[in-house]
């Protein structure tokens, strides 16, 4: 059977034509590296888009998954799990050591979920009258209804229309559109502290604290959403930290699992109060398969201080970078970056080039690529990397 697909012909794909038709297919990883079905071998600077953060098949997380598997995969919510509640309160640890509060947390199996929670938390939090939420033009926030409508990019709004209502967009980085925007409806307004999907846009020196009062004139929640960024990506054990402020809700996903599905929405206790049994809820919160993998991840990003490594390893990646006479600058933090093309170079057909010649990036707009590395990367696959960049650039250049 093959596994790819004609791209020409969507009919004859088994999935829906959502992503396109896949024109590869990979097999297996190790580490920084992938193969894909034919055998060709690719680094992975892309990470399943900041996923896989200690690499493919890790081995700590390869073990506790599959001891888990034989052990107890899931139970209903009517029971609690051992994995389960040992993983609750590891990332609570990290969460209140980042903001200084207690906190609860809700499991989920994907970021969009963990964003649909907060929400729903902010309109019980805000109560009738006062359900609003504001977020940024150019940010991602999911592709549920609810975060659609949070996400501020309309062309994706456009084909679902009518969005839910109770949201409000604002341009990035102004903190005047925020205080114009943020009035007594609002309930919160939900923020990524570094861009990914919008450009890896990081937000300017203030704004995220300038926001932090806003919403305490008002009595609204910030919401962090750490979904691209959380784990130790940024530098730090989350994009927050960076511009040292304290969000009342902490949304998690992608790299939580390494792989395997799972999120959170946390939320400082007495926020996560306001929801009453019956409020929320999902057959696969808090499975003891998922939670296993969550555990493990947090337990091997302390033990290699995955926060360092993204520090020490993104500096790297971005010397290496502003070497090539191409690329006009960095920017992000740690080890998610943008690297901006000079004019005329097309950021798609760099990629398209990349591939090829086995490097696996994105192009996160026209003229940006995007680079998400593992975090557990070599310096010498850094090396290797940017040497492939190099080549693609000065080829498309030409
Ligand atoms: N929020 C941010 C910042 C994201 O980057 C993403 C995914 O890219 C999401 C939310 C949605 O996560 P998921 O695709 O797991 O639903």
């Amino acid at each position: 059977m093959s596994h790819t697909f004609d791209t020409t012909d969507l009919a004859q794909c088994p999935f829906m034509p959502v992503f396109g038709a896949p024109a590869l297919s990979m097999e297996r990883g190790q580490g920084t590296e992938l193969w894909d079905t034919d055998g060709k071998r690719y680094l992975d600077f892309l990470s399943g888009i900041a996923v896989t953060s200690l690499g493919h098949a890790n081995p700590v997380i390869a073990d506790a998954i599959s001891r888990q598997a034989s052990t107890l995969l899931h139970v209903s919510n009517f029971f609690a799990n051992p994995q389960a509640t040992a993983a609750a309160v590891k990332v609570n640890e990290l969460l209140q050591e980042a903001t200084g509060h207690p906190g609860q947390l809700f499991f989920t199996n994907s970021g969009a979920e963990s964003n649909e929670c907060a929400l729903k938390l902010a309109r019980k939090w805000g109560g009738r009258g006062r359900h609003t939420v504001v977020s940024a033009f150019g940010s991602f926030h999911g592709r549920t209804l609810a975060t659609l409508a949070a996400t501020g990019q309309p062309s994706k709004h456009e084909p679902f229309a009518p969005m839910p209502d109770g949201f409000k967009h604002v341009a990035w980085g102004d903190l005047d559109a925020v205080r114009t925007a943020v009035d007594p409806s609002v309930a919160a307004v939900i923020i990524e502290p570094i861009q990914g999907e919008g450009g890896v846009n990081p937000a300017p020196a203030g704004y995220l604290q300038g926001i932090r009062d806003l919403c305490d004139e008002v009595g609204a929640l910030m919401i962090v959403d750490e979904i691209q960024t959380g784990f130790a990506r940024t530098g730090r054990w989350f994009g927050f930290e960076i511009d040292g402020v304290r969000p009342d809700v902490v949304t998690l996903a992608k790299a939580m699992g390494n792989g395997m599905p799972v999120g959170a929405c946390w939320a400082r206790t007495d926020v996560a109060a306001v929801f009453e049994p019956g409020d929320h809820g999902s057959t696969y919160s808090g499975t003891a398969l998922a939670t296993a993998a969550v555990s493990a991840v947090v337990d091997e990003m302390r033990r290699l201080d995955a926060p360092a490594m993204a520090t020490t390893k993104g500096a790297r990646l971005t010397d290496l970078l502003l070497s090539l006479p191409q690329v006009e600058s960095v920017r992000g933090a740690g080890l998610i970056l943008g690297a901006q093309l000079a004019d005329g170079i097309d950021a798609p057909t760099v990629y398209r080039r990349l591939i090829e010649t086995g490097l696996i990036c994105n192009a996160v707009n026209a003229s940006t690529l995007r680079l998400l590395p593992p975090l557990t990367v070599r310096d010498d696959e850094l090396v290797e990397a940017v040497g492939l960049i190099g080549d693609a650039l000065a080829e498309v250049a030409r």
